[in-house]
């Protein structure tokens, strides 16, 4: 599949130069074009905040004190012209250096205006220190003024405030910005590739990887470090990749053990049945019985695989019904006679009552049948075998205690794995599939029974499982 999206590693590069670019912007934007009108705003502020202060009739103190703290010039006059009190702060500035007349207009055009009034105006200081020119229009080269003028009952009063030309100071602060936007720039150009590159490099890595891995290239590793997140995903692939190969590598050993427990069988009954066919006097009941024995085998073999897919699957329900366990386990070892007979084995079977269970019967047949087969197969010169059903409080314990070889405590938990056999020459173990015990363990868990085995080597081993009784169903039948 292709996906035309952009990269990772570009769009965190793109997303980073835009928060610059924004950033800049908004620096350049209120450094430069609205730096004039933010500190007329505040020029204009404090200047009002002074007027509030301030009226006809404050002291000379107080005026003086205000100017100092407001930065302005004040300057309060009577209704003839006359002043009252004046503080002078800032330097040649035009209120005190106005004539009479002049001071005159402003009386007047404040008195049009309602008693209360601004006036803007600029001047060339450097021009004349002494006594700024005045004009009326303002210009920005120029040095720009305000005069705040209201009429009260006893007189007027007038506040000053410069506002310095701040070109100049725009015009520094431009250069600078320049030279920051420069560094800036190249700053986060460098910021956005090491970001980008340290997310996207492992990511890509790991895509790499993943490729592989879906390939059916188990051996495939996520070696990734950096940000957490990324190297918790490896981490999760990489136990994804080793489970993936566990179950590889299990379905290839089942694939050979199945495909070599298939062929011994049909190998030997075709031998058997060419030796017959060609050869006359071999017609024998033994040759025929060993064919027989063969595809006995052959069929258990099956059935046991399909018994292990269907446990394995899970689709297989389980059909509890009431019944007797104790009857069950003699049923079985009924059909053990002709081998106690013929080979002289000795199975004995104690019982303290009959137990009744609800359970799978014949699946718990089958349980017990493997574990007795066991039992027989591995148990050693002895020929002996012990069957032991006891009832305990609510469970019934069923043990099948062998005297054979027992088995290594390394061994232990292997044995119930599908396809384990103890490697250990032995004539009848030959036969087994290694299927027994894991059919063993899919039942007893399907029924959530409690299982398991004691082994002592060179003693013996004991296989045991409980299951619960039936609820009242306890019959002692004898
Ligand atoms: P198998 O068909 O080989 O018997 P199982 O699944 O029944 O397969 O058993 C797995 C392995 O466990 C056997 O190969 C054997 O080595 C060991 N085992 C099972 N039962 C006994 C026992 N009673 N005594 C000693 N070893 C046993």
């Amino acid at each position: 599949m292709k996906h035309n999206k952009i990269s990772l590693k570009w769009k965190v590069f793109g997303y980073f130069l835009v928060f610059t670019a924004v950033m800049l912007v908004i620096l350049w934007l209120s450094q430069t074009v609205f730096l004039a009108q933010f500190y007329e705003g505040i020029k204009m502020r404090s200047l009002r905040a002074c007027a509030t202060s301030v009226n006809t009739t404050s002291t000379q103190t107080d005026v003086e004190r205000l100017a100092e703290q407001y930065d302005v010039c004040i300057r309060i006059i009577d209704t003839d012209l006359n002043d009252v009190a004046s503080a002078q702060q800032i330097p040649n500035c035009i209120l005190h250096t106005l004539p009479r007349l002049l001071l005159m207009g402003f009386y007047l055009s404040t008195a049009e205006s309602g008693g209360e009034r601004v006036t803007q105006m600029s001047y060339e200081p450097r021009k004349s220190m002494t006594s700024p020119q005045i004009s009326v229009n303002n210009e920005n080269d120029r040095g720009r003024t305000i005069i705040y003028t209201r009429i009260e009952s006893e007189g007027m009063v007038m506040i000053e405030s410069l506002i310095s030309p701040v070109n100049a100071t725009v015009e520094t602060l431009r250069i600078q910005l320049g030279w920051v936007t420069g560094i800036l720039t190249v700053l986060a150009l460098l910021i956005a590739v090491i970001l980008s590159r340290n997310t996207s490099r492992p990511l890509e890595k790991i895509n790499q990887s993943a490729k592989l891995l879906a390939a059916g290239n188990y051996d495939a590793k996520f070696e990734v470090k950096g940000y957490r997140e990324i190297s918790e995903l490896a981490d999760t692939l990489n136990y994804a990749a080793c489970e993936l190969s566990k179950v590889e590598g299990l379905r290839r050993e089942l694939i050979a053990n199945i495909s070599h427990d298939l062929r011994t069988p049909l190998t030997m009954i075709t031998a058997y049945a060419e030796v017959m066919r060609d050869l006359p006097g071999e017609n024998t009941p033994e040759n025929v019985q060993v064919i027989i024995d063969e595809a006995t085998r052959l069929t258990s073999l099956v059935n046991d695989l399909l018994e292990i897919s269907k446990l394995g699957s899970g689709v297989q329900s389980m059909n509890a019904q009431k019944f007797n366990l104790t009857e069950s386990l003699r049923r079985i070892l009924h059909r053990y006679t002709k081998l106690v007979e013929q080979e002289g084995y000795t199975i004995d079977f104690q019982c303290d009552a009959d137990a009744w269970v609800c359970a799978d019967e014949p699946r718990i047949e089958q349980v017990a049948y493997n574990l007795i087969n066991n039992a027989i197969t591995y148990t050693g010169a002895s020929k002996r075998v012990l069957i032991r059903q006891q009832i305990r409080e609510n469970v019934v314990r069923v043990e099948i205690c062998d005297e054979g070889e027992g088995i290594a405590e390394k061994d232990l938990p292997l044995i119930w794995e599908r396809y384990y056999k103890v490697n250990q020459p032995h004539k009848r173990a030959q036969m087994g599939s290694g299927l027994g015990l894991s059919i063993v363990r899919g039942i007893l868990e399907m029924h959530g029974a409690r299982y398991g085995v004691q082994s002592v080597l060179g003693k013996g081993s004991t296989f045991w499982f409980e299951l619960p009784l039936a609820h009242g169903l306890q019959v002692h039948e004898e």
